[in-house]
């Protein structure tokens, strides 16, 4: 067995530990492999070991991949998540390629991805990012604002509101990224009961997924655990 299988192996055990850990199924949490600047071949182990739902963070550099697998036979039923900064000059890339965006946070991006989704395709499934943490550098809007651009994203035609994102700021204190996943999980919770398509509560990387888990994540968004570290030196995008 690979490597990387083996660490998927590994990933899916600490999933399901979690979630028994308190009372939940393990199949209420799905795992997203997040393969940014890891090559085809990383992903094709990955696919060998039963893996479907792929995370990219650059545009181009998933469309790439999303364009390599269509013409492979081991491509057939993945699901690719953009879960990068969106920049509007990219979202035409975005809406014409992946099945999910995690990273919206305004409504000109929206109503761009809702407009740009070809009609061929089912609507485009999209999670508001929330900037949990509140800090100054991150995308995502603050708590307050989520109402106002929920209802909006809720009504575009090409758009589906599936749930909430966040990437917390680090922090080593289980009972700190406890907490801060819990008030994710109270407006999750919350939308949910306005909006019953929302079933999505994306939150936990590698270092944070059991707290996640705990406080009600239902998408573990996990590159380093499975793919190992990455090296940025031959990004281009
Ligand atoms: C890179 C990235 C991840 C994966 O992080 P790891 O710590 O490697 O598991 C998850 N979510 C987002 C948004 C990322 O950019």
């Amino acid at each position: 067995m690979s490597t990387i299988q083996q660490n998927l192996q590994d990933v899916r055990s600490r999933i399901a530990a979690a979630a028994q850990d308190c009372a939940r199924i393990p199949e209420e949490v799905t795992l997203l492999a997040v393969s940014k600047t890891k090559p085809a071949e990383a992903i094709a182990q990955a696919i060998a070991a039963g893996q479907h739902a792929f995370g990219e963070n650059y545009v181009q550099e998933g469309v790439d991949k999303i364009q390599y697998f269509a013409q492979r036979p081991e491509g057939a039923g993945l699901e690719w998540h953009f879960i990068g900064p969106l920049q509007s000059n990219k979202s035409r890339l975005v809406a014409e390629h992946f099945a999910w965006c995690h990273t919206v946070d305004r409504l000109r991006i929206a109503l761009r991805l809702s407009d740009q989704r070809p009609a061929e395709m089912p609507p485009l499934n999209v999670l508001i990012q929330i900037n949990i943490s509140d800090e100054q550098s991150k995308s995502g809007i603050v708590l307050s604002e989520l109402p106002a651009l929920a209802e909006a994203v809720a009504a575009l035609p090409n758009l589906c509101l599936r749930g909430l994102m966040a990437i917390p700021a680090p922090e080593h204190d289980y009972q700190r990224q406890l907490a801060t996943f819990g008030q994710m999980n109270d407006a999750f919770q919350e939308l949910k009961q306005r909006y019953p398509q929302v079933d999505t509560l994306s939150m936990g990387m590698t270092d944070d997924m059991q707290a996640a888990i705990a406080a009600g994540s239902t998408m573990v968004r996990i590159g380093t655990a499975i793919f190992g570290a990455r090296d940025y030196s031959h990004t281009t995008v």
